[in-house]
């Protein structure tokens, strides 16, 4: 049996086992903001561990980054946030309810996006009022489309002492790469074609923040930026869109699941840019990462602002580097891979709920049983499998509740890839069962082979 999965089982199961929390929750909820519960936490931190393993540890020439989140309030002023980082927002005219409309004529299948100018969008906006409903009331009756700037204002101590600008929270979490490009450049001498890679958050006033993580007013995204001559950018973009495309596979995500959506209307400095879509259950197909192919716009732009000079010194030839840009969502990617694993299917005439995570991204990778709990000799003998394995294994879970069977489910509903029963054979032979999550089968082993045989099938 398999069920077809919607979004509203995945957001009860992520409440329910400890994945998901809406923010606030128990002041009644702050829209657009999420908690990561104990296994959620464990599974975004292996997510960011494989992104990071395959973006800087596995190549040359890349370099990892963690920038302060607050700048100089002008660098969002270089970067073109403070003047164009905005949505096109309409007011519900019945009951003030604010719609995003490039998003709304998306929905109706009209093509149209936020770059877009608001003459353009709203031309489009007024020829299709009459098919798009106030998500409130239903009305048709909305006022033009507005730009409306997400950035999030803040202040800082030393630079709202300054007066002039307010402060802002990162709106997108690259900028820290470019303000560093240089010392980087001067601390690790890379030879070029080099990258920069960064984990980060970003705050957006999203005004109709919705899809649970998918759209979210704070958010973690995942970054690299590529340094390269210019206009050599072409065979390397190709390769970075090969190399991001492989990365979703080894999460366990099914290629018929994934596509390409090549961007029409581009930003006036960019040459090229695709998104990566996911399939999400209920939602359909939407963007979880894009990868820009942004010419020197970046460098000149800070040069220009900043007065520092950031171009390249290649043995004499100096030039501002041309960037290819991957730009990630941790919470899309997330919640891509939790769809992606979630499963209904039968096992031994029994419905059961099963994350197929790859063992690698599974929050708990192994859990031990003594078959029973009342039998001192054996309780004792699993604790001692258990120590064993904590010191190879980075996360093993203790059950002795309720029948094994019982235990097995709780673990296959949160993907957990392995369990190690200890029994009464095991006092005699030093050998446990084996029971794989996915197939239900299960081997006997000997205790000596254990943790390499789980560290083996989890890499
Ligand atoms: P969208 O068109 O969906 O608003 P975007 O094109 O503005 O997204 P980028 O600015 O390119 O997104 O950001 C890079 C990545 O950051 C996106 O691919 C997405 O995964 C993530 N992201 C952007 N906005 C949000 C958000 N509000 N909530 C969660 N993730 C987001």
């Amino acid at each position: 049996m398999n069920t077809q999965k919607t979004m509203e089982d995945i957001v009860a199961f992520a409440k329910r086992k400890g994945f998901v929390f809406q923010g606030s929750e128990i002041y009644g909820g702050a829209a657009g903001l999420y908690d990561f519960g104990p296994h959620g936490v464990e599974l975004l931190n292996n997510i960011k561990a494989s992104w990071w393993k395959t973006n800087v540890h596995d190549k040359q020439q890349y370099y990892g980054l963690d920038s302060a989140m607050f700048k100089d309030p002008r660098v969002w002023e270089a970067s073109g946030h403070v003047g164009g980082f905005s949505d096109p927002l309409a007011e519900c005219r019945t009951c003030n309810t604010r719609i995003r409309v490039d998003k709304e004529l998306e929905r109706i299948g009209v093509h149209a996006d936020e770059k877009m100018s608001e003459g353009d969008i709203n031309a489009l906006f007024t020829q299709h009022k009459a098919s798009i409903s106030c998500p409130k009331c239903g009305g048709h009756d909305f006022t033009d489309a507005r730009a409306f700037n997400l950035l999030v204002k803040s202040n800082l101590g030393d630079f709202t002492s300054k007066g002039d600008n307010p402060v802002y929270l990162p709106g997108e979490a690259c900028q820290g790469i470019y303000l560093n490009y240089k010392n980087v450049v001067d601390s690790m001498h890379p030879s070029i074609p080099f990258g920069i890679a960064q984990i980060g958050k970003a705050f957006r006033n999203e005004i109709s923040p919705r899809n649970f993580l998918f759209r979210t007013r704070e958010f973690e995204q995942a970054d690299t930026q590529y340094f390269v001559r210019p206009h050599e950018n072409k065979d390397a973009y190709e390769t970075i869109k090969k190399d991001r495309w492989q990365w979703y596979l080894s999460l366990g995500i099914d290629e018929s699941h994934l596509r390409w959506k090549q961007h029409e209307n581009l930003v006036f400095y960019a040459s090229d840019a695709w998104d990566i879509e996911y399939d999400f259950p209920t939602y359909g197909f939407d963007e979880v990462e894009g990868i820009h192919d942004r010419t020197d716009y970046d460098l000149t732009q800070h040069t220009k602002y900043s007065g520092t000079d950031l171009s390249y010194n290649d043995n004499g030839e100096k030039f501002i580097p041309w960037i290819l840009e991957t730009s990630m969502g941790l919470g899309r990617v997330f919640l891509a891979v939790l769809s992606e694993a979630y499963d209904v299917d039968e096992l031994g005439g029994e419905a059961r709920t099963v994350l197929r995570l790859p063992g690698h991204v599974a929050p708990v990778k192994v859990a031990v049983f003594p078959l029973v709990k009342n039998k001192p000799e054996l309780v004792e003998k699993a604790r001692g499998v258990y120590s064993e394995l904590k010191k190879h294994i980075s996360t093993v879970a203790w059950d002795d509740n309720g029948n094994v069977g019982k235990r097995y489910r709780r673990q296959d509903e949160i993907g957990t890839p392995y369990c190690v029963t200890i029994d009464y054979d095991t006092l005699e032979s030093d050998t446990v069962t084996v029971r794989d999550r996915d197939t239900g089968e299960q081997i006997r082993m000997p205790i000596a082979e254990l943790a390499s045989y789980i560290a083996e099938n989890i890499k």
